[in-house]
């Protein structure tokens, strides 16, 4: 285990539960006939890698990317650098997100996916924190955690630690 990690999720626990959601998504999606993955970059890759391989309904995938600003109002403080290479409209969406915390990424994309007319959109996330205070609800949820940071499974602490199997929570004053 690395210096100023404590696991919070093991690997074997996180591999279930990804069956468990592709599972509700597979019934939910039944007739649907496609969906489009769509992940946010960085931190949903590996989760996309796993969910993508363990649906049975027809997908793709694309990724779309976020880059976060200082914020000095209360819009959200992100903006979309990397754009889908697919056009969404018309296609069931099914939006891809490593953490529901605030809300403000969530609700941001929500509001620029639906101006485009996809058919329908959707949200799942990894994990979600107690924090939220945009007007937002994912519909589709990995995990319930504390409000503490947290790395592996693709989160990163400063680009660190994305590759780790299992999610844990960081102690950044106890960092090597
Ligand atoms: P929100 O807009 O919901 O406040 O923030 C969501 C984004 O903040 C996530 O997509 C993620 O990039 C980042 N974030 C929030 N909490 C954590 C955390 O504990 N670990 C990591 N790696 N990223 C986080
Ligand atoms: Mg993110």
């Amino acid at each position: 285990m690395p210096a100023g990690i404590r696991e919070l999720i093991p690997e074997d626990r996180i591999r279930s539960r990804v069956m468990e959601l592709a599972h509700q998504i597979d019934q939910d999606y039944a007739d649907a006939g496609e969906i489009l993955l769509l992940g946010v970059l960085r931190g949903s890759y590996i989760f996309v890698a796993d969910l993508s391989r363990a649906l049975s309904i027809n997908r793709r995938v694309d990724f779309i990317a976020l880059s976060s600003y200082e914020r000095d109002t209360r819009r959200a403080g992100v903006r979309l650098i990397m754009d889908t290479r697919v056009s969404i409209e018309g296609r069931h969406i099914l939006l891809v997100e490593d953490i529901l915390d605030t809300g403000r990424t969530l609700a941001y994309l929500l509001e620029v996916l639906a101006a485009r007319r996809p058919a329908s959109i959707r949200s799942c996330v990894l994990v979600r924190k107690p924090t939220q205070e945009a007007q937002v609800t994912a519909d589709y949820v990995g995990f319930d955690i504390p409000d503490d940071w947290v790395v592996g499974y693709g989160l990163d602490f400063d680009d660190r630690f994305r590759a780790l199997p299992f999610i844990g929570t960081l102690d950044p004053g106890a960092l090597d």
